[in-house]
């Protein structure tokens, strides 16, 4: 009886043994790299509450155990000090891989977009998990089709400064299908476009990060260029949700994860003035090489496939984050004895 489901249905033996009560299926063990992170330590919630295993593999070079100082004593909760850039055995049945240097500022000092996605794939094919790479809306490039759907094939400078990551990630979607094709390894890819929320990097030169951290700090929010490139932000709840939907449903991918909303930095700016501080100001700044000028999801294929969409927008996704950077703004402040 323990390899039934609480539904009676005789399920696919998983690696975690006991049916919790309330899942209605069998318990999954489940890796998330990258777990200490901004999204990663958002899902890892997600999926503690639900009810099954997770194993955070995370070297800190970006996230921080602050995200998850609320699981430690949670018995279905683990933390690995891991560089997934060096193999690792374990025993699971889905891997989240979303480590990697995710911002301009961290992402050029290393391999992991490659040795990373090719350690967690061979782990993968070895216990026969499933597999879902967190990709970016950066494979497109500076894209020359808008909306961006996910059968074009990008606009990338392969010798740019902001090459690593960008190739970096394409090489791991190739990896990705190659395994898949090649090793029959059940993947799921994500091409996730700009997302914010708490627990964002404070200081990782984002624009929502900047922009909030600089409003709340009394400081002019940098404008780059002139300001007139446009992203489009999603509220990270709602990347939570669609990257769950994408693992649990029967399609590879890739999918756009992304809120179609699409704003200039100017907008941005005047948003975060209306939500923060109707005062704050702005300051240009010279613009980084090779900025895509323009960026919006097509979510066509995943509305339709995991039937999944962004249910909010800016305006209401802003003020969910700025207690949050209040409270770690002011405990630097604290520590620098201000
Ligand atoms: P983040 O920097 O907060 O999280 C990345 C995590 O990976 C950190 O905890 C970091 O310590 C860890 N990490 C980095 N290199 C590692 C290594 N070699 N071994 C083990 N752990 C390592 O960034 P995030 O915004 O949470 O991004 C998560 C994923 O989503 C990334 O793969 C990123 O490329 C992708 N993504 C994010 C966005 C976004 O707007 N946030 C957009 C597109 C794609
Ligand atoms: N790998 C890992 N954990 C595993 C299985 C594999 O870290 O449980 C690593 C392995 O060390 C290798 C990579 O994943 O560097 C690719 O593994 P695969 O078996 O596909 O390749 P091979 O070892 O045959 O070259
Ligand atoms: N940007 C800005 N001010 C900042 C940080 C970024 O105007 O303080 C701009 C940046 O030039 C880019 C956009 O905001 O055009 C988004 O930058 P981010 O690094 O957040 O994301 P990405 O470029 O990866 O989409």
């Amino acid at each position: 009886s323990s390899n039934r489901g609480s539904s009676g249905i005789f399920q696919r033996r998983t690696v975690s043994g006991r049916v919790p009560a309330d899942l209605g299926r069998r318990r999954l063990r489940i890796v998330v790299t990258g777990g200490a992170g901004f999204v990663g330590s958002h899902l890892v919630d997600k999926l503690i509450t639900r009810g099954d295993e997770v194993i955070v593999i995370d070297n800190f070079f970006t996230g921080r155990k602050d995200n998850l100082v609320h699981l430690f004593g949670n018995p279905r909760f683990e933390l690995i000090r891991h560089d997934v850039v060096e193999p690792i055995l374990l025993e699971v049945d889905q891997i989240y891989h979303l480590a990697c240097p995710a911002s301009p500022v961290h992402y050029k000092y290393n391999p992991t977009n490659v040795m990373g996605t090719l350690n967690m794939l061979g782990l993968a094919k070895r216990v026969g998990a499933r597999f879902l790479l967190t990709s970016t809306s950066e494979v497109y490039g500076d894209p020359l089709e808008h909306p961006q759907k996910e059968t074009y094939w990008g606009n990338v400078n392969p010798i740019g400064e902001r090459s690593c990551y960008d190739e970096g990630k394409r090489t791991a979607e190739t990896l990705t299908m190659d395994y898949h094709r090649g090793a029959g390894v059940e993947v799921r890819i994500a091409r996730i476009f700009n997302t914010y929320g708490p627990r964002m990097c404070l200081d990782d030169g984002r624009v929502v990060s900047n922009f909030v951290a600089q409003a709340i700090r009394k400081q002019p929010m940098t404008v780059y260029g002139d300001g007139k490139q446009t992203r489009s932000f999603q509220y990270v709840s709602d990347l939570v949700e669609g990257l769950v939907a994408l693992m649990e449903g029967e399609h590879v991918g890739p999918f756009n994860l992304g809120n179609p909303g699409e704003f200039t930095m100017l907008e941005l700016a005047e948003v975060v003035k209306a939500v923060i501080d109707p005062s704050a100001t702005i300051e240009f700044r010279p613009n980084t090489a090779d900025d895509p000028h323009k960026r919006k999801p097509d979510i066509a294929r995943a509305k339709e496939l995991l039937n999944w969409e962004p249910k909010i927008s800016l305006k209401d996704g802003l003020p969910l984050m700025v207690s949050d950077f209040r409270n770690r703004i002011l405990n630097e402040d604290e520590g620098k004895g201000l």
